[in-house]
């Protein structure tokens, strides 16, 4: 299923970029500031990785891990003007978070028929609101007609000092790898991205140079 946007009076802005990058933070104050629904794409993976460990599957059992995502209600929807995830009417919230999900979710991800499933739902929502989504292939292969596209990155120095803060166990480098050298639809900065290195810079700065380029763009919510 490929979106059209121009079909669509809906609009998207596109948030990729590798773990820790601040992609999240930003992405949350940027849909607060435009009014913009805010769906982070990386809690679906999360969210079948979860699963994929609680009914004990290997991470790496590609056609395991398809099956079971057939077989679970992976639901995602809207409520409050928040995106909401449910795996059989389950919220499985901070555990999605957790070091174990870390360090299995970008094996699931890696899946072709899994992606599919799942950039057919974060599609869903551009139907009904406008929308800022983080992710990591968002503005190459989830929207890539949008015009707003951001690839947020830092220094992996960087990152891992913003992890360790949060106490979080999580193998940037591992999950980077992993998630930039898959097949389908790996982790890149789309062509027609602006790249911010938020290494230097605050939450704040990194805000405002992201409503700067689309006041530019001529993004109309921020006449
Ligand atoms: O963004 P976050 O770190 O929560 O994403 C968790 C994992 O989900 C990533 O490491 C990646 O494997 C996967 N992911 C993805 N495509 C997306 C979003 C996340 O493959 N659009």
């Amino acid at each position: 299923m490929a979106s059209d946007l121009n079909h669509n009076q809906y609009r998207v802005i596109a948030i990729d970029g590798p773990a820790a990058s601040g992609k999240s933070s930003v992405s949350q104050m940027l849909s607060e500031y435009l009014g913009f629904l805010h769906v982070n794409s990386g809690v679906m993976y999360r969210a079948l990785a979860w699963s994929v460990l609680r009914a004990g599957i290997h991470a790496n059992d590609d056609c395991a891990v398809v099956e079971h995502l057939r077989a679970i209600d992976l639901c995602c929807g809207i409520s409050d003007n928040k995106a909401t995830l449910t795996v059989g009417g389950v919220d499985p919230g901070g555990e999605l978070k957790s070091s174990e999900v870390n360090s299995v979710v970008s094996a699931v991800s890696r899946v072709a028929e899994v992606r599919d499933v799942l950039v057919a739902k974060q599609r869903e929502y551009l139907n009904v609101a406008d929308i800022v989504m983080e992710g990591r292939d968002i503005g190459s292969v989830v929207f890539p007609e949008t015009p707003y596209k951001f690839y947020i990155d830092a220094s992996i120095e960087v990152r891992a000092k913003r992890r360790m803060k949060e106490g979080i166990v999580d193998d940037l480098a591992q999950r980077d790898a992993v998630d930039s050298s898959r097949e389908t639809s790996p982790m890149v900065v789309a062509d027609d991205a602006a790249v911010i290195d938020t290494s230097e810079m605050t939450l704040d700065e990194v805000l405002a140079e992201i409503i700067d380029r689309l006041r530019v763009s001529g993004l109309d919510a921020l006449e």
